[in-house]
């Protein structure tokens, strides 16, 4: 199986070791669900090796992968804090009592409003982008009276090899300033004579879905080398630096397996090295993890609507979901894992594609899917979409938008209940 949490017994797929053919049943499709256990497993892994390897060290989740209450306390309670993008990922993570002081606030475009709506709810820092938004949180800290903790996000300069859409680390990017222009340092110095911003250091992220432990060595070169020569022209020292997210996961059996706390291991004696040999400080490792916390906790239960055989052709499969729950084959062509969970036991000797359900050809979830040939009614599973699937969701076709059902042992509950017709007509005069 792709995930060690899927098994499968008397032909019946389980997840976290409960049958979910019996799940999907009990609560309708489509339907999410997610393996609390693997979540905090997941949390561990990185707040334990990190406490361990670094002197000083905060693993962030990074929201936008899954963005609920439940999973903002389940990250609090392991100890993580995290990061946010927007007003309504702080607010879910305020509801949720997440503390405030371990929150990061991140965004290319942060209004004044989005500004100010942070510095009230009392965010630990922000993560500044720019020189626009550098001139207005100092303006609004000062009318605030306080005193703003912030990193800065710079661009290595570093193409992390990975599809062009989530790569955020090369020069030619809209987030951050770039190292190799020349353009940063002046961005720093002008952040430290502010007098309500306090830099408390720097902040880098590459790429997602980096299975490359080279491209963690590289930012860090290039960031510590850039430290170095903060503190030797502007006489700054930064206490935190931030290395961003961006492990991958496995989606099928071609990716690889990740050994987070190997290469954990890696960079922190990578870092270390680099930090002595040009007598820097340590500074605190800051890292976010958004896919590799919830990717492999996640899976879709679909009901089987329909098959259709074009010869010479190929075969489809649609289903009762599609691009509204999980639009990345659709953006990025990405690959999953699929699984007809009511006959695992069967030969899969019929290819297909599995489509969704809405009035859009590139409505597609997986291209070339060998399963047992499907019938109306089978629940066809798809792996690891814990990440960017409910956060990426949305009502195209006034498609309501599945619940998340999370699974404890033998326990199990609804974290964010289905959508219902009578939500999507609720702003409406
Ligand atoms: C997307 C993103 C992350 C999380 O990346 P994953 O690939 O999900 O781990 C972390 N930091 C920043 C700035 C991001 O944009």
């Amino acid at each position: 199986m792709i995930c060690d949490n899927i098994t499968s017994t008397n032909g019946h797929l389980r997840f976290a070791g409960r049958d979910t053919v019996e799940l999907a049943e009990r609560y309708g499709t489509p339907l999410y669900l997610m393996d609390e256990g693997r979540i905090r497993h997941n949390c561990r892994v990185y707040r334990e090796n990190m406490d361990r390897l670094f002197p000083a060290a905060l693993p962030l989740y990074a929201s936008k992968a899954l963005s609920c209450k439940r999973l903002y306390e389940i990250v609090a309670e392991e100890g993580l804090g995290t990061d946010v993008v927007s007003p309504g990922e702080l607010y879910l993570a305020r509801s949720a009592g997440f503390p405030m002081e371990k929150v990061f606030f991140h965004g290319n475009a942060k209004t004044d409003a989005d500004i100010a709506f942070a510095m009230d709810c009392g965010v630990g820092y922000f993560i500044i982008d720019n020189p626009d938004e550098l001139q207005a949180v100092e303006r609004l800290a000062g009318e605030r009276g306080i005193r703003q903790k912030a990193l800065l996000r710079l661009t290595p300069g570093i193409d992390p090899h990975t599809f062009e859409a989530v790569s955020t680390g090369q020069v030619d990017s809209k987030f951050g300033i770039p190292i190799e222009t020349g353009q940063a340092l002046p961005f720093v110095a002008r952040a430290l004579e502010l007098p309500h911003v306090d830099v408390q250091g720097l902040h880098a992220h590459v790429g997602s879905q980096v299975f490359d432990s080279q491209v963690f060595d590289d930012t860090a070169d290039i960031m510590l080398r850039f430290l170095g020569e903060l503190r030797e022209k502007l006489g700054y020292t930064a206490a935190m630096l931030n290395l961003g997210g961006g492990y991958g996961v496995r989606y099928t059996e071609r990716d690889p397996v990740v050994d987070i706390a190997g290469e954990l291991a890696h960079v922190a004696d990578h870092i270390r090295r680099r930090c002595r040999e040009l007598d820097l400080p340590m500074p605190a490792i800051l890292m976010e993890p958004g896919r590799s916390i919830v990717a492999d906790a996640g899976m879709t239960l679909y009901t089987v609507q329909s098959t259709k055989v074009i010869p010479g052709y190929r075969s489809y499969v649609s289903v009762d979901g599609g691009m509204t729950d999980n639009p990345r084959f659709a953006l990025y062509r990405s690959a999953y894992t699929v699984y007809l969970a009511n006959r695992m036991d069967e030969e899969r000797d019929f290819v297909c594609t599995v489509g969704g359900r809405c009035c859009e050809s590139g409505d597609v979830i997986q291209e070339d899917v060998a399963l047992p040939a499907p019938r109306r009614g089978d629940v066809l599973a798809v792996c690891t979409t814990g990440a960017y699937n409910y956060s990426m969701a949305s009502n195209y076709n006034s498609v309501p938008r599945p619940p998340i059902v999370m699974l404890d042992g033998e326990r199990d509950y609804v974290a964010v209940r289905r959508e219902t017709l009578r939500d999507l007509a609720a702003r409406e005069a």
